[in-house]
């Protein structure tokens, strides 16, 4: 059945990149219904509050975009709040979705979830074929454990419930947290502070020499309507770009948009986590869906945003 534009969906992590991403999108197609409590209201960590919210508010679908997310250091000293957080969110979620028998459910994954040493570009297939990387390995088992209720609810109970697989995404709305965000938001903020400063170097983490894919928020936010409106496959579906650079060369990209133009260092003490990620996408290419946004537009609208937030208060 398609979704109706007047269907109550539940956008859970709406306060966050992808789940705020998602909500415009939705909300710009006409989708007239969201539901988006913030983690104040609602507590996706407490089953009988999940439970209760879902009893009230009786979505039609659900979106589950709601994970605790950090960078590469923030998953490697923290993975006990990236395995419990995360498992408790999309099981509460999950299960509460399930009693009330929502029909549509998109869980999204990650592509950290793919053996470390995957042959690139790395195929849906590719899932459970080899050791994780250690780096990010509690957040991605709590990732393949959702995946497989997502399976497991398919099969026994007949639902089409899917999942989508982004690859490193950025954008507005975005953490830019010194210690714990993503590399990119840690660049540009990193970049922009050394400008500022007229700091003579910067320092980024690791060799510079693994290599990584970004997609905007935005055409993932695109990626997951035409999945929700028209695949209901039984595989989870890659969403990338399908390119990838060096850190090092993203980090010369991130520079020239900021205009620093110091001195860059690398810290080889500080992790590189995996050697190489970039995802295949000819199954949601094959849907109808392409990435829109390149990646120095896309960093130099996530700069602009980020000086705004500077600017208005962080
Ligand atoms: P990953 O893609 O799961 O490894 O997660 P990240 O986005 O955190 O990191 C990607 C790569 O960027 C790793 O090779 C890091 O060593 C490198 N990197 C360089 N500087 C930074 C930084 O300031 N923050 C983060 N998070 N990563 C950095």
């Amino acid at each position: 059945r398609p979704l109706e534009r007047s269907a109550r969906i539940f956008v859970a992590g709406r306060r966050g990149l992808v789940g705020s991403a998602v909500w415009r999108r939705l909300s710009a197609a006409g989708f007239g219904a969201l539901l988006g409590p913030d983690s104040t209201e609602l507590d996706l960590r407490n089953r009988p509050a999940v439970f209760d919210w879902f009893s009230r508010h009786r979505p039609h679908a659900v979106v589950l975009a709601a994970a605790r997310v950090g960078g590469i250091r923030d998953n490697a000293t923290r993975p006990t709040e990236f395995v419990s957080d995360n498992l408790r969110i999309q099981v509460n979620v999950m299960d509460a979705a399930l009693r009330h028998g929502v029909e549509r459910l998109l869980f999204l994954g990650s592509s950290c979830i793919y053996p470390r040493l995957a042959a690139q570009p790395i195929r849906e297939e590719a899932l459970l074929t080899g050791p994780l990387e250690e780096t990010n390995e509690a957040y991605a088992i709590a990732k393949i454990a959702g995946i497989m209720q997502v399976r497991a609810v398919r099969r026994q109970h007949g639902l089409p419930w899917i999942c989508a697989m982004p690859t490193n995404l950025y954008g507005p709305g975005d953490n830019f947290h010194p210690e714990r965000s993503h590399v990119l938001p840690s660049l540009i903020r990193r970049f922009h502070e050394a400008y500022v400063e007229r700091a003579p170097k910067v320092v980024n983490w690791g060799t510079g020499t693994p290599r990584r894919e970004f997609l905007h928020v935005d055409d993932l936010a695109l990626a997951c309507q035409i999945l929700l409106e028209r695949y209901d496959g039984d595989a989870p579906v890659n969403v990338g770009t399908g390119e990838d650079l060096t850190i090092r060369e993203l980090a010369e990209m991130v520079a020239s948009v900021v205009g620093y133009e110091g001195a860059v260092e690398w810290d080889p003490l500080q992790p590189d986590g995996t050697p190489r990620k970039v995802l295949d996408i000819s199954r949601i290419t094959a849907l109808g869906w392409k990435p829109e946004i390149s990646l120095r537009d896309g960093i130099r609208s996530t700069y602009e945003w980020y000086v705004r937030l500077l600017q208005t208060g962080e």
